[in-house]
């Protein structure tokens, strides 16, 4: 079932601003520039406008399993950085081995549709 929702100025900044930045943010980073712009803006509403973008396939998050979640406004498939020091993303000019799946899934009856890659090490601001 597909659930419509009404046009919202919030959500649209949120995406715009994500649309503008390479650095993969937190709901944090997003509430901290809009709140001044939207008078009635808490974290609750930065969170659900992030979900309904993501149900609509216009925004991913990237999960970590720790720390807090990061957001993505590229959602093609593509592989990603995070420096060890200081907790930067970005993404890795790496084309996106899309026979991995197959090779994963060779020799096993899992069907697999997915994988994810995350590079980790030094960042170069912070001396890689
Ligand atoms: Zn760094
Ligand atoms: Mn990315």
């Amino acid at each position: 079932m597909e659930i419509r929702h009404k046009r919202s100025r919030q959500r649209e900044k949120i995406l715009e601003l994500l649309r503008a930045t390479k650095s993969h943010p937190s709901a944090d980073w997003i509430y901290e520039r809009l709140k001044k712009e939207f008078k009635n803006l808490s974290m609750g509403t930065v969170y659900r406008n992030l979900g309904i973008l993501i149900n609509q396939g216009l925004v991913r998050k990237i999960d970590f399993g720790s720390t807090f979640d990061r957001f993505d406004a590229d959602v093609r498939p593509h592989y990603h950085f995070i420096c060890e020091r200081c907790g930067a993303i970005s993404d890795v000019e790496m084309p996106f081995d899309e026979t991995l799946n197959r090779r994963a899934g060779r020799g096993c009856n899992f069907e697999v549709r997915s994988h994810r890659i995350e590079f980790f090490g030094i960042c170069e601001k912070c001396g890689g």
